[in-house]
């Protein structure tokens, strides 16, 4: 359990530089205020005040002090006063008050010197604008020099949402809109739900920061030889913040627990204080995929629930650290597909706590998932000095991948800690027998979802499927909390998760709500247009829906085509009440309709990327001296942030039969009809160089596999992962389509072809038989091209030689069918000379256009 001392402190910690905020928003400050409070929180320096923004944190307390949560604004003494823990990092007198000092610059990550805030640079703070570590990323050493005139992207100063989080170029800032923002974040501040319950409170309250801080610059000035200069700032204001509270909780705690709560301990930099502990989900892959019997039917709802479950196992998992060690969410420094980093004091106590959340936690996850799904948790220690030294932080993280690393090759060992099944046939009942969803578990009489019996665990999967599809907000509980649903498993054993409407009030005074998320919208707007900020999470993705626009007779004609008559009423009766678009109505989606009835293949189209070398732009992205652990923290953050939110909302807005089955991390799995994913693929590779600042380091790729939608998942998955390798085999910063690998910068041109193809086809030019003609020459082109490069002849396949005179045959015979002499050889000189400069692209790349048209113009 948290108490509230820590919350306290974590809490000073994330609003300590608030007054810069503030400050930019012209928040003007009483001159008796000033008068008698300068003294107290600004340090001076050759006979003036400096650090004004400390006085501003200040006063934002004070005017807001009633907002807080009471048990955090109550104290024993002026040293632990919330207003003087959060003012006073520049002027501590308190070893609480040096801690969040100490934390803070820690959190710089630099050996500041104290400087004077003067207005000996040109600019003021205010128009100084937030930059991003993305365009500074070199994985080849390649650095621009570290000036700001050098840099040409900025964030706008703006609430966080699907489209502010891509920069903009330099030119577009303007005058940064802060009075604006900081007139909604103090509405909203005021208005943050679950006061009489301080750790929810300041849950939200780290996501209100998320919101209206992440765009804001935290440092916008440094100290040279010469004197004060502008510097690249690209850390903002709410990562800053939010390590900063990470740092001083752990300092805090460390400082408690080994009796050295006092000036000189705090001050030593060389004793190993922290921990940095690392958990690794394994096996989410296999748990999401894996299937019995009757999975098909199910699948799309039990893919949505089975992905949202892992993304609470992880989320649980670290929150059962936290709860064991006592630290609040802030201590979660990186969180992000399955794994996440936490900043733990170095005591006896935070130890012995890691090894017991690690044996109950794997203990729950034998005796429900059978050793399928595991979660590795190592540590190591660090000292301030660690994270301050020339390629320390590069170090750290080297030091715990391997870890991690080491723990995952014994997995064995990690299930050992956990014990052992010992009564699995115990469960079973000869009446219900096995479940047919997992084929591992017990079914039960309770779990009856239409004719089959489930498991506990499948049961409780379906219904969070079917649940996330309504509610936007779920409330994680205790066990025992007084529930109206309840999952039939508690997970670990001590969770509870509810769908709810309201705010759960009385149950959160009671102490039994222990996390309170809006799971949907942030992705959801472009606006966030609530009264109230919620915490929230992005651990949900986008699923089609079949929603009321499409109750249309054109598109129900589409979901239904091809079906038998008596199917299609019981179609549309479970798609109007299940809502969610099973894959078979997804892969409809890619037919078209012409006028004899519809053309193309219903087929769906898998999508897997995820970003290129990313193991190296973490630890050597970054110019040496730029490797701090808030640009580490803030560039996991940034990375999956396009994942979690930007995905979502493009699917939302944009692609709308596109489901994301995950998106997280670094990494992306996609599933919709064929024809989409294309145009999907190219629009994300557009989007994400702009949201990459067009840096051309940083780079994703990815491949396609179309299949038809009774494809079992665990199949779509490894060929759509093989796809992927594919790409990556070949270069990397590719897609593989049709099997064919080709730089995303191809897709345009490949585009740019098939409408050729479709025009030609269209005017009637060419026929559809020269089409599947084209097929087979291209499959001589490919043989012609093997025997070049081998230089051995199998002498069966030397026809393969002939493929230009056997196209220009086939040209002569179908092009331009019904024209005149003299326009039929115009007509045929331009199209053979197009085709013979599309079949020898390399790699085959026009079977891409070619089968896209093969399969689009096909008859359904
Ligand atoms: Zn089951």
């Amino acid at each position: 359990m948290i108490n509230l001392e820590v919350l306290k402190i974590a809490l000073a910690g994330l609003l300590h530089d608030i007054g810069k905020f503030s400050e930019r928003a012209e928040r003007e400050i009483p001159a008796n205020y000033i008068a008698s409070n300068q003294s107290l929180y600004q340090p001076e320096y050759k006979g003036r005040y400096t650090h004004q923004h400390s006085l501003h944190t200040a006063y934002f307390l004070d005017e807001n002090y009633k907002y807080f949560p009471e048990e955090l604004t109550r104290h024993s003494s002026d040293a632990v006063s919330l207003i003087n823990l959060a003012s006073k990092h520049h002027k501590p007198d308190s070893p609480e008050q040096l801690i969040i000092s100490e934390a803070d610059h820690l959190s710089s990550g630099i050996e500041r010197k104290e400087f004077e805030e003067t207005d000996t640079y040109t600019r003021s703070a205010r128009e100084i604008p937030l930059m991003t570590i993305l365009e500074d990323i070199s994985i080849t050493n390649k650095w621009k020099e570290n000036k700001p005139e050098n840099f040409n992207f900025v964030y706008p100063v703006q609430m966080l949402s699907p489209n502010s989080i891509f920069p903009i170029k330099k030119d577009e800032y303007g005058i940064p809109k802060y009075k604006e923002l900081y007139e909604k974040f103090i509405t909203l501040f005021r208005n943050l739900p679950h006061k009489s319950c301080p750790k929810l409170w300041f849950e939200h309250l780290d996501s209100l920061l998320l919101l209206c801080c992440s765009s804001i610059p935290s440092a916008t000035v440094g100290i040279t030889e010469k004197g004060f200069k502008e510097i690249v700032s690209d850390i903002s204001l709410y990562d800053h913040g939010r390590l900063t509270a990470a740092f001083a909780t752990a300092l805090y705690i460390y400082h408690s627990q080994t009796n050295s709560m006092d000036k000189n301990s705090i001050k030593d930099r060389e004793s190993e204080k922290f921990i940095i502990i690392e958990g690794n989900l394994y096996g989410i892959q296999d748990f999401i995929f894996s299937e019995g019997g009757s999975t098909v039917k199910n699948a799309a709802k039990l893919l949505r629930g089975r992905s949202f479950y892992v993304s609470l196992l992880s989320e649980l998992a670290a929150d059962y650290i936290l709860e064991q060690i006592g630290l609040p969410i802030t201590s979660i420094v990186t969180n992000a597909a399955g794994k996440f980093k936490i900043i733990a004091p170095n005591t006896e106590e935070t130890t012995n706590a890691i090894k017991m959340a690690k044996e109950k936690i794997n203990q729950w996850l034998i005796e429900k998932f059978y050793g399928e799904v595991s979660i590795g948790i190592v540590y190591i220690k660090a000292s301030y000095n660690d994270f301050i030294q020339q390629n320390g932080v590069s170090e750290l993280l080297k030091k715990i991948g391997k870890a991690s690393e080491i723990q995952k090759f014994d997995k064995i060992n990690i299930l050992k800690n956990g014990g052992s099944v010992t009564n699995y046939l115990n469960d079973f009942s000869s009446e219900f027998g096995v479940c047919p969803v997992c084929n591992r578990r017990a079914a039960r009489g309770r779990n009856k979802i239409k004719e089959d019996n489930l498991c506990d665990i499948c049961y409780d999967h379906v219904k969070i499927g079917k649940e996330l599809v309504h509610e936007n907000r779920i409330a994680i509980t205790t066990k025992d909390a007084n529930l109206k649903e309840k999952l039939r498993v508690p997970v670990f054993d001590k969770y509870q998760l509810a769908f709810v409407t309201g705010e759960l009030s009385e149950l959160a005074k009671e102490g039994k709500v222990i996390h309170f998320w809006d799971i949907n919208k942030l992705w959801q707007s472009d606006k966030y247009s609530e009264e109230k900020i919620y915490s929230f999470k992005l651990i949900n993705g986008y699923v089609p829906r079949f929603i009321e626009e499409m109750d249309t007779d054109e598109i129900i004609e589409k979901l239904t085509y091809g079906e038998k008559k008596e199917d299609k009423i019981q179609i549309l009766e479970t798609l109007r009440e299940d809502t969610i678009l099973s894959f078979h109505h997804i892969a409809k989606f890619a037919l078209e309709k012409s006028d004899d009835g519809y053309v193309g293949v219903d087929a769906l189209g898998v999508f897997k990327a995820d970003i290129d070398n990313l193991g190296t732009i973490f630890l050597k992205g970054l110019r040496p001296e730029k490797r701090t652990f808030s640009r580490y923290t803030t560039l996991s953050r940034h990375l999956n942030l396009f994942f979690t939110l930007h995905i979502p909302y493009l699917c939302r807005t944009k692609f709308k039969q596109i489901y994301t089955i995950f998106a997280g991390g670094d990494d992306l799995f996609l599933l919709g009809p064929w024809t989409d994913m294309i145009s999907f693929a190219k629009r994300l590779s557009e989007d994400f160089n702009r949201y990459t600042c067009e840096n051309s380091e940083i780079t994703l790729s990815a491949g396609i596999y179309i299949t038809k939608p009774d494809t079992p998942v665990l199949t779509m998955a490894e060929q759509s992962e093989k796809a992927l390798e594919y790409a990556k085999a070949s270069g990397k910063n590719r897609i593989t389509i049709f099997n064919v690998p080709v730089r995303w910068n191809d897709l345009e041109y490949i585009e740019n072809i098939r409408n050729q193809l479709n025009r030609w086809l269209e005017e009637q030019l060419i026929t559809r038989s020269l089409i599947y003609k084209l097929n087979e020459i291209l499959e001589m082109v490919r043989q012609e091209r093997i025997i070049r490069q081998q230089q051995i002849s199998d002498p069966r396949k030397l026809n393969a030689l002939t493929w230009r005179s056997k196209l220009y045959y086939h040209v002569i015979r179908n092009v331009g069918k019904g024209k005149t002499k003299e326009d039929r050889i115009n007509i045929a000189t331009e199209i053979l000379e197009n085709l013979v400069k599309w079949l020898e692209m390399p790699e085959e790349a026009f079977r891409i256009p070619l089968w896209q048209t093969i399969y689009m113009k096909r008859r359904a």
